[in-house]
Parts: structure tokens; C-alpha cells; sequence
């Protein structure tokens, strides 16, 4: 049995580290906005390469806190896609904002920059582009339509924690940049995790009051906030973890280029790879085949777990109805949610597995040629 993800692999290969860091909090007896939290935000700040990160509870809460400290709110209208995780889009609606979506570059699955000019009205007021799969948007088309129409933009970077664009790690180019440390993101916490990382000095205190009940100091409450705070478990192991996600990421990229160099000559189509803008990090390897639901219930009957991220676009999630949109608003999106299927991908995965799940892919085509 070859799993999609294996958490229990991660901890049997690191558990005294990890026993011994979580040790160190329950000694120190220090639950909630402690030292761990503040020295995890410094290491991740300095990582990222920007001058604040704000620990928070999740990505979704990343994204709806820092839209919310931008400003955006009831009536406003947001840009993104609708292939992307559903809490993006939880996230702008949170703040009651509309989501309007953009249809995708058919071959990098991220937002189509050519597409965004004409759907701005006057009630725009930010755009949301989504990192996908590790692969970063077209920052600088995104940014430079942004200056001309006074937007505001709101990276999701939950699935793309490393990866580059023009040299510079994504989550510094927009107003700011949204994390999730959920376990399955190549940085993945024992539990829920995010931050919002920005070099505006308003921005993160803004998103550190909003985070702890809208308080400035204790018990002085200026603004209206929530409970979105990171713990001092989670942060303690993920200061551990950040000393590993380049490794861990160059793991991930020894496996997807097996990946690539055992897929070749299959026909299902490749991922995007790094280009000149973007030096992609792996989060998960999406293969495209017009026979997908075929080859995923192959795979099961041979052992090995795939996934598909994501299923269906958000408009046809009954929850999103209201928005209104059809397929044939979005082609590409369409057409990517019907043909997409996610291969197992994590840096304790072996090489064998890896060959594994192509000889398997390999004897799917080669059977029904
Ligand atoms: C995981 C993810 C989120 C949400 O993160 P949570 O920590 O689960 O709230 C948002 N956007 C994208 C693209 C994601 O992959």
C-alpha cells in the first residue's frame, strides 16, 4: 500500500526532536502567546524575507484577517479563482466580501493575468492570486495591474512555503501573504497553524489585535476581533520544522523529478515546472489525463492512494451557488477539475514507491492500448 499522505512516517523518523520540543513547552508551562510563538515569528519573518510574520490559528484565518486589516469588507468584491481549496473562498466571504472569479492559465493552473483587467468594477477592492500546488502566480502582472487600479493584494500562499518568484519567496509580494501550516502543507504542524507575513508595520499589528480578540493591550479593545491565535505547542514545532523544510522541499523535488523522468513517454500531462519567474516548490504532483477517473480507480485497485485538488470548481460547490457562475465563465477551470489527479508526494516517500506508482500508471495505458 503506497498512502497518499503518512503522517506517522514523519514522526517515527523525528521523534526525539519532536518529543524534545514539546517537552520544552509543557516545562516552561506556557500555553498561549508565549516565547515560542514570538521566536517562530522572527525565524519565519527571516525566512520568508520580510519584516513581520503574525502567527495565527489557520490559513483561512490568515487570509481573512489580512484582508480584513486591509480594509476589505461587506459589499466589497475580491479577485481570485475557483480552483483553489474552498477556505480561500470561506475566507473573502468572512469578511463579507464577494469573491469574482477568474478563469486559468491552462498550462501553470494559476490565475490568468490577462483576464483580471476586465472583470474590475468600482466596488474592487482586492485581488486573492493562489500559489498552486507550490507554483507561484504572475506576481508581476498581478502587482502591476494592482498599483494601476488601487487594489490591494492578498497572496494565498498555503500550498507554496519556499517557492520563488524572481528570486524573492512568495508571500512578500503582495500587501501581504497567507500561510497554513496545516499538516499536509510541505511546513505542517501537529494540528492548525498559519500566519500572514507582510512589510507593512500597520498591517501586522492590525492582524496581531484582530487575532487576540481586537485587543491593543490587555482588556483595551479598539476594534472588534476574533480568537486566531497560534499555540505555543504548535509554534515550538514549527520553529523545529522551519530548520527542515529546505530539505524537506529539496526531498520533495528529488521525487518529483523521478516522477517526471519515469512519466516521460505516459501519456498523462506533466506539471508545470520551474521557468524563468518561478522556482516552483512542490506541494503536490498533478498529472492531467482526459481519463482520469479510470486511472484513479486503477491505482486504488493496485494499492496506491491518489487525490484530486480539487474536485469540483467553487461555483459548483451548493454552498457557492449564490455566486453564479457557470463552466462556461471558466473553461479552463472546468476542464483542469476533470482531468487533474494528485500522486503521492512527501519527502519520506521512497524512490521505489515512486517507481511504483509509474510502473503502475505505465500498465494502465499499456493495458487498454
Ligand atoms: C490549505 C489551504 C488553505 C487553508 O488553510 P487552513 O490552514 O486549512 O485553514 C487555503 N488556501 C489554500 C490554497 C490551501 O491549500
Amino acid at each position: 500500500m503506497i498512502p497518499f499522505v503518512d503522517f506517522k512516517r514523519k514522526y517515527k523518523a523525528y521523534q526525539k526532536d519532536i518529543m524534545r520540543v514539546i517537552a520544552r513547552v509543557f516545562q516552561r508551562g506556557w500555553f498561549i502567546l508565549g516565547p515560542e510563538l514570538e521566536k517562530f515569528e522572527k525565524d519565519f519573518s527571516e525566512y520568508i524575507g520580510i519584516s513581520h510574520a503574525v502567527g495565527v490559528n489557520s490559513g483561512t484565518d490568515a487570509i481573512f484577517l489580512a484582508l480584513k486589516a486591509l480594509g476589505i469588507g461587506a459589499g466589497d468584491e475580491v479577485i481570485t479563482v475557483a480552483n483553489t481549496a474552498v477556505p480561500t473562498i470561506s475566507a473573502i466571504r468572512m469578511t463579507g466580501a464577494i469573491p469574482v472569479f477568474i478563469d486559468i492559465d491552462e498550462k501553470t493552473l494559476t490565475i490568468d493575468v490577462k483576464k483580471i483587467e476586465p472583470s474590475i468594477t468600482k466596488k474592487t477592492k482586492a485581488i486573492v492570486p493562489v500559489h498552486l500546488y507550490g507554483f507561484a502566480a504572475d506576481m508581476s502582472a498581478v502587482m502591476r495591474i494592482a498599483k494601476k487600479h488601487k487594489l490591494k493584494v492578498v497572496e494565498d500562499a498555503c500550498q507554496a512555503h519556499g517557492a520563488l518568484y524572481k528570486g524573492k519567496k512568495v508571500g512578500v509580494w503582495g500587501d501581504a501573504g497567507c500561510f497554513s501550516f496545516y499538516p499536509t502543507k510541505n511546513l505542517g504542524a501537529f494540528g492548525d497553524a498559519g500566519a500572514v507575513t507582510t512589510n507593512n508595520k500597520s498591517v501586522a499589528n492590525a492582524v496581531r489585535s484582530l487575532r487576540n480578540y481586537g485587543e491593543i493591550s490587555k482588556f483595551n479593545n479598539e476594534i472588534e476581533g476574533v480568537n486566531s491565535r497560534l499555540d505555543e505547542m504548535q509554534a515550538a514545532v514549527l520553529q523545529w520544522e522551519l530548520t527542515k523544510l529546505d530539505s524537506w522541499n529539496t526531498q520533495r523535488e528529488k521525487l518529483a523529478q523521478l516522477y517526471c523522468k519515469y512519466l516521460k513517454d505516459v501519456p498523462v500531462s506533466l506539471p508545470a515546472q520551474s521557468n524563468f519567474a518561478c522556482e516552483r516548490v512542490w506541494h503536490l504532483f498533478v498529472v492531467q489525463t482526459s481519463r482520469r477517473d479510470e486511472l484513479k480507480a486503477f491505482l486504488k485497485e493496485h494499492g496506491i492512494e491518489t487525490a484530486i485538488h480539487y474536485p469540483k470548481p467553487i461555483f459548483e460547490q451548493t454552498a457557492y451557488a449564490f455566486l453564479k457562475y457557470t463552466e462556461k465563465d471558466l473553461p479552463h477551470t472546468k476542464k483542469a477539475t476533470e482531468t487533474i489527479l494528485s500522486l503521492p508526494l512527501y519527502p519520506e516517500m521512497t524512490k521505489q514507491e515512486v517507481k511504483k506508482v509509474c510502473d503502475a500508471i505505465r500498465s494502465f495505458y499499456e493495458r487498454s492500448k
